[in-house]
């Protein structure tokens, strides 16, 4: 029985992600001098790393700046399906969009997917890419007539499909639809390929080096922290997830974030193959993959607000006992979970980053689709820099506009703002002195109340829980000991550091 858990469980004590683990990924020093470039491409997962490289093949002097390691966004904690079926999406977009631009997403989605698979047959690249058919299902009766309704939008669209009455694997489903010619793969193992062309093309590619602000004109100055230097650029390129950059754009009031938890689990029974994603109410995605030379299964699933669960350990428990009633469980070797970004409508925002700045671009709001949206926008985004056309422009253009999406963003502005509010108010849970080692909460403390963590060596870490973002107020995550914003998916380590953006600043510490 592990230590952290009242019932039986195999999980690991600490997160840690497959990927990550078995890729051995180059590292790259700090930006430490003012330097000059065609382009900068801001942030390092598959979005930037994807431009990045596209453009250096195109002769442009490239820099590639990252906050922390290359790759260690959500990038690196994906499932890494490379898929065109995404949920309910089709009938969605049927109901609210022209059938052209439901036909487009797919179309940019498949391009997207052929990119991929071309790169991997033409360099040869390792990565365990793996064609194999995507199935969704569902085993609610009140969700059959939404998944018949996205079955008739795969018909209407004509996108390849079948209906089934269940699954090739032992998960209970009252119906499926498959999608033929999807695949997996490892994702670092491709982008590390990538990332290495973009250093011989003669790119220049910085780690721990944060991005905070930017000045508009010709050039564009883009100032890493306190404005220690200065890269002087004609692009710029957003990729860093969550834009670190708002200015006039209204982003933070478009952008809602969830999270969601992946175990891979070494199965006591044989896996017949298939990617699977459920649309009930308890959201369940499998695929396997290869450790030490032996198949896993990735589960993955259980979505919330960042900051919005009352035990993030409870997620993974779920997924295993899934895990354990459907395949048997004999280990369980990684953990890990990531949040991802979706937009107003679902679909990305891929393009200029506004009218004012035709000269700075994002990519942000892959949905938890970033395979495929991620390359996508790569090929978007040169396409938008080289001022080439490219079909799927207006499609993915951030500057698009509805008044259903308005109504949306109204919601999304008066949702931060009861999180602001609630936030401040909400009480102090534990007495310092109660704390067990490696155990984390609010507390009062010279009669304010800090966030507290006890490390396993009994070392105690104080913090103000005040974002440094916008002021909201993060909350304790048991499973990855971190502090996390429910407004914008900022988070920060047990001694405050920034884990992830849009905060760019540390977590006030408090002395003990
Ligand atoms: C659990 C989970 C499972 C998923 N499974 C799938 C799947 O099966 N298939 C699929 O297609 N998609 C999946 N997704 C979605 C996909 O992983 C993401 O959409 C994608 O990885 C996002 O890539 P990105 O390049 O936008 O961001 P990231 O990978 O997060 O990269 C952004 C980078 O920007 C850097 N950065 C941030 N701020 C700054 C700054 N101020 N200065 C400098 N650098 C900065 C960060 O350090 C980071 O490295 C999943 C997502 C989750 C959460």
């Amino acid at each position: 029985m592990s230590e952290k858990f009242n019932v039986p469980s195999e999980l690991p004590r600490y997160p840690r992600s497959m990927w990550r683990t078995v890729t051995t990924l180059p590292t790259f020093p700090e930006l430490r001098e003012d330097i000059k470039v065609d382009a900068t491409v801001v942030g390092a997962g598959i979005a930037g790393v994807t431009t990045a490289y596209l453009l250096s093949l195109e002769g442009y002097k490239v820099a590639l700046i990252d906050a922390g390691q290359i790759l260690d966004g959500t990038t690196g904690y994906t499932t890494a399906k490379i898929s065109a079926q995404h949920g309910l999406i089709y009938s969605e977009f049927l109901t609210n969009f022209r059938p052209e631009i439901a036909k487009g997403y797919y179309d940019a989605n498949i391009e997207a997917l052929r990119f991929i698979r071309e790169m991997v047959e033409t360099h040869g690249i390792d990565c365990d890419f793996k064609e194999e058919t995507a199935y969704l299902f569902t085993n609610q009766e009140d969700k059959l007539d939404d998944l018949r309704k996205e079955f008739d939008a795969y018909q209407e669209l004509g996108i390849p499909g079948q209906w089934h009455d269940s699954l090739p694997i032992p998960v209970a489903a009252k119906g499926a639809i498959s999608m033929p010619g999807q695949a997996q793969f490892n994702p670092l193992k491709y982008l590390k390929f990538l990332v290495e062309k973009i250093v011989e093309n003669g790119g220049l590619i910085y780690e721990n080096t944060t991005i905070e602000d930017a000045k508009y004109g010709k050039p564009i100055e883009v100032y890493t922290l306190d404005k220690a230097n200065t890269i002087f650029c004609n692009e710029m390129v957003v990729t860093s997830h969550y834009p670190f950059w708002n200015i006039q754009a209204g982003y933070f009031s478009r952008l809602s974030i969830e999270r969601s938890y992946a175990l891979a689990v070494k199965p006591e029974t044989t896996f017949q193959g298939g990617m699977y994603l459920n649309i009930d109410d308890e959201k369940r995605s499998i695929r396997s993959a290869v450790f030490e030379g032996e198949e896993v299964l990735i589960v993955g699933g259980e979505n919330h607000q960042p900051g919005k669960s009352d035990n993030t350990f409870d997620h993974y428990l779920a997924l295993e006992k899934f895990a354990g009633e459907t395949f048997g469980v004999r280990e369980i070797p990684f953990r890990w979970s990531a949040q991802d970004i979706t937009t107003l409508d679902k679909i990305p925002y891929i393009g200029p980053f506004s009218s004012d700045y035709p000269f700075v671009f994002i990519a942000t709001g892959f949905n938890k689709w970033g395979m495929t949206n991620g390359t996508a926008a790569g090929l978007l985004l040169r396409d938008n820099i080289l001022r080439r056309s490219n079909p799927y422009m207006d499609l993915f253009n951030p500057g698009r506009f509805n008044d259903k999406s308005m109504n949306q963003n109204i919601a999304t502005s008066f949702k931060m703002a009861k999180e602001l509010i609630a936030g401040k108010f909400a009480g102090a849970h534990e007495k310092i002195d109660n704390l067990e080692p490696d155990q984390g909460a609010l507390v009062r403390h010279g009669g304010k109340k800090v966030g507290a963590y006890r490390d396993p060596e009994g070392k105690l870490f104080l913090v103000d829980t005040t974002c440094t973002h916008m002021g909201c107020e993060t909350a304790w995550n048991e499973a990855e000991r971190s502090w996390d914003c429910p407004c914008h998916g900022s988070r920060f380590s047990y001694s405050g550091d920034v884990l992830e953006g849009p905060a760019t600043e540390p977590l006030k510490r408090v002395e003990e």
